[in-house]
């Protein structure tokens, strides 16, 4: 059995990276980024008033003055600016030459002369200046980024209607157990609803990837065999679920070993996950997780997500932090690197869930972040501070 730092270096050390595309900007949100992106433009591109107000000299401002134009958004000035002159001007206008300052609107009275006094008692420049953002072949955005609804808005700035960002992964998912059947039959005694391999498309599809469903294996060797045989070929990664405990019908690591995959690891220390599973078949990389929803939650998160987004060209980590917590914690043992589902309240402290072991998927979804605790930790006391990260 390995630790989980072993366990994740090796997963991380596996990777490889994805090709590369270009989609327009539009679907390009969630995608990871390939190439540098240059403004072909100053930002913003002409001196912009950012205030409603009248465009004068700064050290005209204790005079009335008069109004020699009106500049809306969208048009250009046609008139300078001089000794006690001002021009009504919009918020995103074009300042006119010889204005240094926007009086704000709210800070003036329009006098029975038609003349505009300053009432406030001193002014901002209140001019963004042509190119004080982003200067034209700047670049606006770097490799490795995993695009933001922020983010289209820069592309769609700078003009950049398509991005080259890297292929999604392919993920293969197969769910394995003679006990399951799919979510919309009612199960008989004895058996329950496959949650997992759906739990895995949906967290797939979230971290930016693409999925494909092989259908559950029946705990068959022969059967298991032929569907792995089948998404290895076909996939970048892989997902079984199941079948990788001790019982006498846990195919999975076998079946994985016929079929050409060099298993990397079998057993981490880490809980729940321990019988997590990794290999690598030519150009797929192979997960077994265990059966139950909670430990394959976690083990996505630990491990599958921080991969993908490295085959992404992404160096993604994790938000975490360093919180008090609410509640004692207690588990029996304490000879495995713990994660457990946790809220964090609205006051920023750490509220434990109630959780019955690694079948209990309710309280993952109740779960905002998870808690770990350390290897030879079985107790946590109220008011200690813990470290818990983002899911
Ligand atoms: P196994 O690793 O195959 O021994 O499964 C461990 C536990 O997880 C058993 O209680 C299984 O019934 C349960 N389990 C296995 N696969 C799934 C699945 N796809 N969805 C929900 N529970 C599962
Ligand atoms: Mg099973």
């Amino acid at each position: 059995m390995i630790s989980f730092d072993k366990a994740y270096e090796t997963v991380m050390a596996s990777s490889f990276r994805m090709g590369t595309e270009e989609v327009p900007f539009t679907a390009a949100a969630g995608r990871v980024l390939a190439t540098e992106i240059l403004s072909d433009i100053d930002m913003p591109p002409f001196n912009k008033a950012t205030v409603d107000g009248f465009a004068c000299r700064l050290e005209d401002i204790e005079m009335e003055l008069a109004v020699i134009e009106t500049i809306p958004a969208g048009r250009l000035p046609e008139k300078a600016i001089r000794k006690g002159e001002c021009s009504r001007i919009m918020t995103g206008a074009p300042v006119p030459d010889g204005a240094d300052c926007i009086i704000m609107v709210e800070d003036t009275v329009l006098l029975p002369s038609g003349f505009v006094k300053f009432t406030g008692v001193n002014t901002k420049a209140n001019i963004s200046f042509r190119g004080e953002d982003i200067k034209k072949g700047e670049a606006v955005l770097h490799p490795g980024k995993l695009l933001s609804p922020q983010d289209i808005a820069v592309l769609a700035s700078v003009g950049a209607v398509s991005a080259t960002v890297s292929i999604k992964p392919l993920i293969g998912i197969i769910s394995t157990g003679d006990e399951l059947v799919e979510p919309q039959y009612v199960p008989a005694m004895s058996q329950i609803r496959n949650s997992n391999a759906w739990q895995l498309i949906a967290h797939s599809e979230k971290t930016g990837c693409e999925s494909r469903y092989y259908g559950i294996a029946r705990d068959d060797e022969a059967e298991t065999f032929n569907i792995v045989n089948k998404a290895v070929s076909e996939c970048d990664i892989l997902l079984l679920t199941g079948g990788v405990s001790m019982g006498d019908f846990d195919f999975v690591p076998s079946v994985l070993e016929r079929a050409g995959v060099k298993i990397l690891f079998s057993r981490v220390r880490v809980q729940p996950g321990k019988p997590t599973t990794f290999g690598i078949h030519e150009k797929c990389l192979v997960f077994g997780l265990p059966g139950n929803p909670v430990s394959s939650f976690i083990q996505f998160e630990l491990l599958v997500r921080p991969l993908v987004y490295r085959m992404m060209g992404h160096e993604w980590k994790p938000m975490s932090l360093d919180l008090v917590i609410d509640d004692n914690y207690r588990r029996r043992s304490s000879d495995r690197l713990g994660f457990v589902p946790v809220r964090i309240s609205p006051e920023g402290t750490v509220k434990i869930i109630d959780y019955h072991g690694s079948a209990h998927i309710n309280s993952m979804s109740m779960a905002d972040a998870v808690m770990s605790v350390p290897e030879g930790r079985s107790e946590i006391r109220k008011g200690e501070i813990v470290h818990v990260r983002q899911i």
